[in-house]
């Protein structure tokens, strides 16, 4: 984690509630922790990778991507030397093909559809293979697209995440000016305050962001659109790519104590602040079992909690996280507790937690823990109203309930496209 006065007031900060004794790992052991997880290949890895693709037709890892990477093409880019032509390959459909190559569950997308699966070999390393190539237009700063002719047309998007930045990129590309507006002290929308930190770190996030802003797309921080009606009487399109709301409410006595915090609070903090100052208990329970709960727990683990376990009140086999994400957890050592329903949570009568409690099989039960995170799925962002007209598009996690950054990419994409037709009758431009 970098500089933290840009996140500026409020980025997920929180009184300390729970005590950070002498247990908590060093600056350096939080570094190796939190260091990617999925380390970058050399030059002469890619290349080797690369020459094991079979440049299958129809190829099926393109056919299971969001937005169709056409991933032989970019991975044949990548053997004969042109990693600029492959970022392009990439970028071009998938915007957010930075932030993908390193977060997008490929186990169950391109990866898990690659032939070689079916041989019992192991896929391609497409992921890596994607993060070669456009980590190497970023860091070499390679400007691969440029805005289109200016249109005269004005649209506005709310939300700067993926889905409205990929709508801004390719309007910009088509010639038309575009305003983004944003809640929040920074762009980026999840991947800047939400995803794993050792699956993809704010800097990166922020990078890839400016190569977009780049394009001249004007972007309005700290401003909460409140009325979409009131953007249309000033621009000739609005796109709506809010995202989901705050964490859902357990409903269970002791929700409101100090040491009961939501996933999304936990991780914003860790990825907006030096490790050392996100709080972690040395005994945390995380009540959930989606791919949020999972990315608390671990991140509890690799913060320096003894003991961080997932609590759910279903079976193994209901677990709606990805199962790749399970052993994950799994082999960073957090524990999994089943068939177990949170019923209250306990004071430990000096401004903390002391447990859940749980009902079993067996009865009633308590699990001791200093910290609860409550990781149970998102609601909508209901304070703003998206009125049903003909200039007006929605797109992303408000929109598909909660996916990926690829399917918010893809929906920004074609929601330009939308746009685009609507506002010249379909003229080609940029
Ligand atoms: C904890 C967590 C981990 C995840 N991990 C992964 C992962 O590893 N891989 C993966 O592919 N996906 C992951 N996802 C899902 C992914 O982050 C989302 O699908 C993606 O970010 C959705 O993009 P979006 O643009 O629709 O919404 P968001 O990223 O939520 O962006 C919406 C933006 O709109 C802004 N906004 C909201 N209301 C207003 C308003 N009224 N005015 C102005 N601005 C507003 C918000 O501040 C926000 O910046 C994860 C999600 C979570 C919660
Ligand atoms: S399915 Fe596998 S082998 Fe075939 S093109 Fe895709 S990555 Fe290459």
């Amino acid at each position: 984690m970098s500089s933290e006065c840009r996140w500026g007031q409020g980025a997920g900060s929180r009184e300390r509630s729970v005590p950070q004794p002498e247990f908590r790992l060093s600056d350096e052991q939080l570094e190796r922790n939190f260091a990617d997880i999925a380390p970058p290949l050399t030059t002469d890895a890619a290349l080797l990778e690369a020459n094991q693709c079979l440049f299958c037709h129809d190829a099926p890892c393109t056919i299971a991507c969001p937005t169709h990477i056409d991933v032989p093409a970019f991975i044949k880019k990548i053997a004969t030397g042109n990693l600029r032509g492959s970022a392009r390959v990439i970028l071009e459909v998938n915007p957010f093909g930075h932030s993908c190559a390193r977060a997008c569950p490929v186990e169950v997308l391109c990866e898990g559809a690659c032939v070689l699966n079916d041989r019992d070999e192991q896929p391609i390393k497409i992921a890596l293979l994607q993060r070669h190539a456009t980590d190497y237009v970023l860091e070499h700063k390679v400007k691969l697209f440029k805005a289109g002719k200016p249109t005269g047309k004005r649209v506005a998007i709310v939300g700067a995440g993926p889905a409205g930045l990929s709508c801004a990129r390719n309007l910009r590309i088509m010639g038309h000016a575009v305003t983004v507006f944003e809640s929040r002290s920074q762009p980026g929308g999840l991947n800047t305050y939400g995803i794993a930190e050792y699956k993809l770190k704010a800097d990166v996030a922020l990078a890839e962001v400016q190569d977009i802003l780049d394009l001249g797309v004007e972007l309005k921080t700290g401003v909460t659109i409140e009325s979409i009606d009131q953007l249309l009487t000033q621009y000739d399109a609005v796109f709506v790519g809010v995202g989901l709301g705050n964490t859902k409410k357990l409903g269970i006595p002791g929700e409101d104590l100090p040491g009961v915090l939501d996933a999304i609070t936990f991780i914003e903090h860790l990825k907006t602040h030096p490790y050392r100052e996100t709080d972690v208990g040395r005994h945390v329970v995380v009540i959930g079992a989606g791919n949020t709960a999972i990315d608390a727990v671990t991140q509890a683990k690799r913060l320096g909690a003894a003991a961080a376990t997932i609590v759910y009140r279903r079976s193994e086999a209901d677990m709606p996280c990805y199962h790749y994400e399970y052993e994950l957890a799994k082999r960073d050592g957090c524990g999994f507790r089943f068939q177990a329903a949170p019923q209250r949570i306990i004071s430990n009568g000096s401004g903390g937690v002391s447990g859940l409690e749980v009902r079993t099989d067996g009865g009633s039960e308590t699990i001791p823990c200093d910290m609860v995170i409550v990781a149970i799925g998102q609601g909508p962002r209901e304070a703003l109203k998206i009125p049903e007209h003909p200039k007006v598009f929605v797109g992303g996690d408000c929109a598909n309930g909660g996916a990926e950054i690829v399917n918010a990419a893809a929906d920004g994409v074609a929601a330009a496209k939308r746009i685009h037709e609507m506002l010249t009758g379909g003229d080609a431009n940029g």
